[in-house]
């Protein structure tokens, strides 16, 4: 809410004003070089920038290295069961949509056990920013082949190389009944991050951003060269994609045209082996949402919600008349 009337300043000011040190709370505890301290650095300044009320922002998280992020945010939140995040998240969502609501789950986390969750989370497209810390490996557990593992990754379930093929978070989540935002970043090239995850705020609906993350623990050889390698990466750019300025895309050397109402198109570059496309790969602001179906929505207050319930239920009595 603006003060027009601040006694000092005749531009309106803010009556309440966050910084980033409202949004971050103790020390992380991921290994130096994790990505997950850029990505925790991209979400607090989004959420700055967009002053998010701290009361009124939660982060829900599952089980995994990336899961810690919700102790690490000075907002609300939910570090939950291995592969959950989505169903809480989406509980919270449908009964308290004035709430912000971000989801954070790992490739161990929303891949394999969660991969129900994932797919019905996608469908009911309730607003709310969902980010895929994909590392490739179960970190926390220290080093299992997870889903998204290379064939060929060296693991402790599998010491002569991982035998099957990866699932490719993207390709997949493009294949979901109504899909409505999908993209695709790194840790390591903070001005698309951040950039990505702002868009993803701004989407209304599941916003799913998968991040390319470094687990320089276990996952050293993935990506630790690609970071300092231009040729790996291929920026996704259009005018309704990500919006970077000029000088952070003089960071890319291979640019391509997308336009993100394309899903087939969408789907053609998730599926590139050339490289790692990042960028926006695909988006529908029309896409129904479930959470606008909540009790909240409807305008209902509790005593309304009582009686609904009770003739709810009243269906079911049996009598013996
Ligand atoms: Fe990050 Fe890997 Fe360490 Fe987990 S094990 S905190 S993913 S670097």
């Amino acid at each position: 809410m603006l003060n027009p009337t601040h006694e000092l300043c005749s531009i309106p000011m803010p009556d309440q004003y966050f910084g980033m040190d409202d949004y971050g709370k103790g020390t992380p505890r991921w290994c130096p070089g994790c990505g997950g301290h850029s990505i925790l650095a991209s979400v607090q300044r989004v959420c700055k920038d967009l002053q998010y009320p701290p009361e009124k922002t939660v982060c829900v998280s599952g089980i995994g290295c990336s899961s810690r992020f919700p102790h690490y945010m000075g907002t609300y939140g939910f570090h939950g069961l291995h592969g959950r995040a989505f169903p809480v998240a989406c509980g919270i969502k449908f009964r308290r949509p004035d709430l912000n609501v971000f989801a954070i789950t790992g490739d161990g986390d929303c891949c394999s056990i969660g991969a129900g969750h994932w797919v019905h989370a996608i469908r009911y497209n309730m607003k709310m920013v969902v980010l895929l810390f994909d590392n490739g490996i179960y970190g926390l557990t220290k080093k299992q082949t997870s889903p998204t593992s290379p064939m060929g990754t060296l693991s402790n379930t599998h010491p002569a190389g991982s035998v099957l093929p990866p699932i490719n978070p993207i390709q997949t989540t493009l294949g979901l009944a109504n899909v409505s935002f999908v993209a695709q970043t790194t840790d390591w090239n903070s001005a698309h991050l951040y950039a990505t995850i702002r868009k993803a705020a701004d989407h209304p609906g599941l916003a799913f951003v998968r991040i390319v993350q470094r687990c320089p623990v276990f996952m050293r050889d993935l990506y630790g060269d690609i970071a300092t390698n231009k040729d790996e990466l291929i920026l996704l750019s259009h005018q309704n994609g990500i919006d970077l300025k000029p000088s952070a895309l003089q960071s890319f050397k291979h640019i391509l045209e997308h336009d993100p109402s394309n899903i087939h198109k969408a789907r053609e570059h998730a599926e590139t082996e050339d490289g790692i496309p990042i960028g926006l790969f695909y988006q529908n602001t029309s896409s129904p949402r479930y959470d606008l179906y909540g009790a909240h929505n409807r305008g209902m207050n509790t005593t309304d919600k009582k009686w609904a319930l009770e003739s709810l239920l009243d269906q079911y009595t049996i009598r013996n008349n």
